[in-house]
């Protein structure tokens, strides 16, 4: 069950002053690395997916995996959507299984990132999903060197943080204080002063993107400066290509299973050193018994149909599946006959909603509406309808009643 509402998750991080890790993965084996990590340390962890990767692996498997590891786990996750260009990917991240979602529109004038991220923050809002804006320009493109993408760094300002923050309602704050992404060339400089200045003025978790090449004195002043999630995935695979070529080296001729041999402990080794380094080992628990599980809900509709035949109920189906499942927040749409010709109701609906919230979103989503008024109702007036949340607390917490939970 261990997935866990992102925006509690990174509250927690922010008032207790310590840092979650937002790993990137592109293969299972970074997924596995990254869990083990996090099993060991008993820390909470954001498994991140980016966009920018997705030449590399098929996101829509990667996710269903993701999603039975994160479920798997017995430590706090959350599954984040890095870097999102679109209000379309962000649906699509969502409807996938994602419970945070990223909306990178900081190359974009201030007036038009605002517009974007709002319309981003209100879908993603209304699905229960927490959202991370971005201000400022770091430089490079997730998991590639800056050097190959150059441009100036630009660095967030203060007074149009705060305007941003309070204009577009993000739960957290992605910020540009020297950092870049990939691989650096000399120490960075990172700007603390203006990092303390945008944490007083926005008083929301703030992210750093770009977190490989730091020292460990540079994280200590970005965590105790309101930096609450780090992005680093660079590290991690210069790890991993470290192992491969030491396994080439060892052994000119070996295939694939010889060279990706020790890739999960080269990853795991350094995620365990940023888990101890950011100050989330060993906060599992906590957070697990003050932060809302993520949990779905099922939308159940049994019914009888009046006045059609079999094939314009199967015609109607069909239609509700295509529409009714690009609705933010609906993981899946099953329509289906009963078994048994004896039973009370012959027909049934299960919409997978990703959240509570999505009860209200959908009902009032007009593309929802229209289906149900022109081609639904008039022909199943006979019907029930009900909203069933999934048990998700594992049985040892249940006894832990008036848990007390976090609504920041
Ligand atoms: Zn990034």
């Amino acid at each position: 069950m261990p997935l866990v509402d992102m925006h509690d998750m990174l509250n927690h991080a922010y008032r207790n002053h310590y840092a979650v890790g937002g790993f990137d993965l592109v293969s299972l084996d970074f997924l596995e690395a990254i869990l083990a990590a996090a099993e060991n340390c008993r820390a909470p962890v954001i498994l991140s997916l980016v966009e920018s990767h997705f030449d590399h692996y098929d996101f829509e498997l990667a996710m269903a995996a993701t999603e039975k590891a994160a479920r798997r786990a017995t430590v706090p996750v959350a599954i984040h959507y890095d870097h999102g260009a679109t209000l379309d990917s962000a649906v699509r991240a969502i409807n996938h299984g994602c419970n945070g979602v990223m909306v990178d529109a900081s190359h974009e004038s201030f007036p038009a990132n605002v517009a974007h991220t709002r319309r981003v923050v209100e879908m993603a809002h209304a699905c229960g999903v927490a959202v991370e804006g971005e201000l400022g320009y770091v430089a490079g493109v997730e998991g590639e060197d800056a050097a190959k993408h150059p441009g100036e760094v630009e660095y967030t300002s203060v007074e149009e943080a705060k305007a941003f923050v309070q204009r577009t309602g993000v739960d957290c704050l992605a910020v540009s204080i020297g950092t870049v992404h990939g691989r650096l060339r000399g120490r960075p400089k990172l700007d603390i002063e203006r990092l303390k200045r945008i944490n007083e003025a926005v008083k929301i978790p703030l992210v750093i993107h770009g977190g490989t090449g730091l020292s460990d004195e540079q994280f200590h002043k970005l965590i105790t400066s309101g930096v609450a999630k780090i992005n680093y995935y660079t590290a991690l695979a210069d790890a991993a290509g470290e192992r491969i070529r030491t396994n080439a080296r060892a052994d000119a001729r070996c295939g694939y299973t010889g060279l990706v041999h020790g890739i999960q402990d080269a990853i795991r080794a350094e995620v365990e050193r940023c888990l101890h380094l950011w100050g989330s080992a060993g906060r599992a628990a906590e957070v697990l018994v003050q932060c809302r599980a993520w949990q779905s809900v099922e939308h159940v509709i049994v019914y009888n149909v009046e006045g059609a035949s079999d094939a314009q109920v199967e015609a109607m189906m069909a239609r509700g599946r295509e529409t009714l499942s690009r609705i933010p927040g609906v993981r899946r749409v099953f329509t289906g006959w009963a078994v048994q010709n004896s039973q009370k109701f012959r027909c049934c609906w299960l919409v997978q909603f990703a959240h509570e919230k999505v009860i209200e979103s959908y009902r009032d989503h007009p593309d929802h509406t229209a289906f149900a008024n022109q081609l639904f109702r008039p022909i199943a007036g006979d019907r029930i309808s009900i909203d069933f949340a999934e048990v998700v607390r594992p049985l040892e917490t249940m006894a832990a009643n008036g848990r007390q939970r976090i609504h920041a």
